[in-house]
């Protein structure tokens, strides 16, 4: 795949917003055991409003910095959960991690995932084994740069991601929540997946199918 345009970046936003549609149901039931039931509005509303903002820009004249940072205010005004900031700074980091480029390399767009993952961590402060979305987000950003520093190529560094997240996701089944709404529940949030980390390996996967070919 050539180099990544602002065009791309508003299709990615426009993919991703689409699978929170069609999960959102399944996102919503997955909170109901653990949260307040909301997790599935919060990503539709979220996505949906940072591709129709991003749609908006004139891609010819935007670079991706600024589509970035659109796309968080976006995001941070449609969403009133807690997941709302986590994406937003998100954004907000993957837009300084490319600052000044017009299009983005295959070594950009490893230097976006990584700063989105550590974006959402280091605003929400979580750590491995809370039982969040850095569950998925923090495995998937240390193995794709392990795959990126063993040479693999963009494809390759992004399948690794989507195989940590997934494994990630997963085991937050047997954690006990200490973050966020959930960690209310205490033992009781045993046995059950936590959301935020199965909407993280849902936007990893669109990230991968959309930024690098086959
Ligand atoms: P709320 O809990 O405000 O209803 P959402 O339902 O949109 O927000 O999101 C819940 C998800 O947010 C949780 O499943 C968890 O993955 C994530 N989360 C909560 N607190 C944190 C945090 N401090 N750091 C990272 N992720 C968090
Ligand atoms: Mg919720």
């Amino acid at each position: 795949m050539g180099d990544v345009t602002t065009k791309d970046l508003q299709r990615l936003f426009q993919d991703i917003a689409d699978v929170m549609t069609a999960e959102r149901d399944n996102l919503c039931q997955l909170d109901g055991v653990i949260g307040d039931a909301d997790h599935g509005i919060a990503m539709e509303l979220g996505f949906a409003a940072a591709a129709k903002a991003t749609d908006a820009l004139d891609a010819a004249a935007t670079d991706p910095t600024t589509l970035f940072n659109t796309a968080a205010k976006a995001f941070l005004n449609a969403v009133g959960a807690s997941s709302g900031p986590l994406y937003a700074t998100a954004f907000m980091r993957a837009g300084a991690a490319v600052k000044g480029k017009a299009t983005l390399s295959d070594d950009d767009l490893l230097d976006v995932f990584a700063a989105l993952a550590r974006g959402i961590q280091d605003r929400g402060k979580a750590e491995i084994g809370e039982k969040t979305m850095v569950d998925a987000w923090a495995p998937a950003a240390a193995a794709c740069e392990e795959a990126r520093k063993r040479g693999d190529s963009l494809r390759e560094c992004l399948s690794q991601a989507l195989q940590a997240a997934e494994q990630g996701r997963d085991a937050t089944k047997d954690m006990v929540a200490n973050k966020g709404r959930s960690a209310r529940l205490g033992e009781r949030s045993l046995g059950h997946i936590d959301p935020g980390a199965a909407s993280a390996t849902m936007v990893i996967s669109s990230i991968r199918s959309a930024l690098s070919a086959e």
